[in-house]
């Protein structure tokens, strides 16, 4: 590669911690972005103008009009193209010099695994838990640094977390504080257009922190909420039990195991669950459960519905559109008790397997 050219960066040339030798780094870096929606649109044009020599976007959907109002990359004419090849013109028209790989893939473990050990740091731009905790338990056994973010409604947050660091915990560790609804659920909630660009432009900042090695990864949750301007920060605290990254981790695979199910799984193992729909009736009406299924129907959370009775010896399996709502469920029953499990992606991850 040849090196960066000087014009392009002259803003960062005077900068402390930066300069040439700074942007030799960022030329040299190669960085994983999970998700090109609102949070990696304005963290990829930063990325890119920042001149970070290779960028690979990992993202299996294309580009819908209600993507606009955050997603910044993309305009009204882009609508059904595949995002990742969207975005690579857009990065490369921004700055030549930088090398874009589009995948358009969705993240599991096993591309995780193959992925993570060749790149610098992860930026995770998923709005899909199931996906950050893939993220959380591959980075944190491959050594990686990787920069967590979620915005739901007016509020957003991010940390960054690096388990070569003694003192590292994972998103793991943050489990009791994600009970207390702190995720965002998936079903309409709505979110501000400028609450995840501003949390997207973070995550960039960070990288960049990282990459120049201005700061470790923090282990310290930062979050805004955006109707207040109230800023919130807590330090995360490793958990010595947590299964991913306290004194006795167990397995990734049996630790997944234990919190979600895919689609293929449940339906090899059926008969062991007793499926609960927590999805709203209109939702259930426009995506019906496949033919020969049926569910205990439960409108949690919110509506003060009490927990249903569930039959001895099934396990309650968490059904909502995309997983994410399912989490936040499986939290408030574990507080009551209720061990249940997520089914992995939702409806939506149900109707794309009847469909393959
Ligand atoms: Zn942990």
């Amino acid at each position: 590669m040849s090196e960066p050219s000087e014009k392009r960066y002259s803003r960062h040339l005077p900068l402390e911690h930066w300069g040439q030798e700074g942007q030799n780094k960022l030329a040299r870096a190669k960085v994983l972005v999970i998700g090109a929606g609102g949070l990696s649109s304005p963290a990829l044009l930063y990325l890119a103008g920042a001149g970070v020599g290779h960028l690979t976007l990992v993202d299996p959907d294309r580009i819908e009009v209600s993507n606009l109002s955050r997603q910044i990359l993309y305009t009204t004419a882009d609508a059904g193209r595949f995002k990742v090849e969207v975005a690579k013109e857009r990065i490369e028209a921004l700055n030549p010099e930088c090398r874009v790989e589009p995948m358009i893939r969705a993240l599991d473990e096993a591309l995780a695994k193959e992925l993570f050990p060749e790149f610098h740091l992860i930026l995770d731009g998923s709005d899909r838990m199931d996906c950050k905790a893939t993220i959380n338990s591959v980075a944190h056994a491959c050594s990686k640094p990787w920069i967590y973010a979620s915005a739901s409604g007016w509020e957003g947050r991010i940390m960054s977390l690096d388990s070569r660091r003694e003192d590292s915990g994972c998103m793991r560790c943050l489990h009791p504080l994600l009970k207390d609804g702190q995720i965002g659920t998936c079903e309409n909630q709505g979110v501000v257009g400028p609450v995840v660009g501003t949390f997207g432009s973070l995550q960039a900042l960070e990288a960049i922190r990282i990459l120049l090695g201005v700061s470790t990864a923090g282990s310290r949750l930062l979050s805004i909420d955006g109707k207040t301007f109230t800023t919130l920060e807590h330090r995360l605290k490793k958990n010595p039990g947590c299964p991913i990254c306290g004194s006795k981790p167990t397995a990734v695979d049996s630790d997944e195991e234990v919190l979600s199910l895919s689609v293929g799984d449940y339906q090899k193992t059926r008969e062991r669950y007793i499926l609960v729909d927590l999805r709203p009736e209109t939702e259930r009406e426009a995506h019906p459960l496949p033919a020969g299924f049926s569910a205990t129907v439960w409108g949690a959370p919110g509506t003060k519905e009490p927990i249903p009775q569930f039959p001895d010896g099934k396990i309650p399996l968490l059904l909502c559109r995309r997983g994410m709502m399912a989490y936040r469920v499986q939290a408030e029953l574990a507080s009551s008790g209720v061990s249940a499990v997520v089914l992995k992606g939702g409806m939506e991850a149900w109707s794309r397997e009847e469909q393959s």
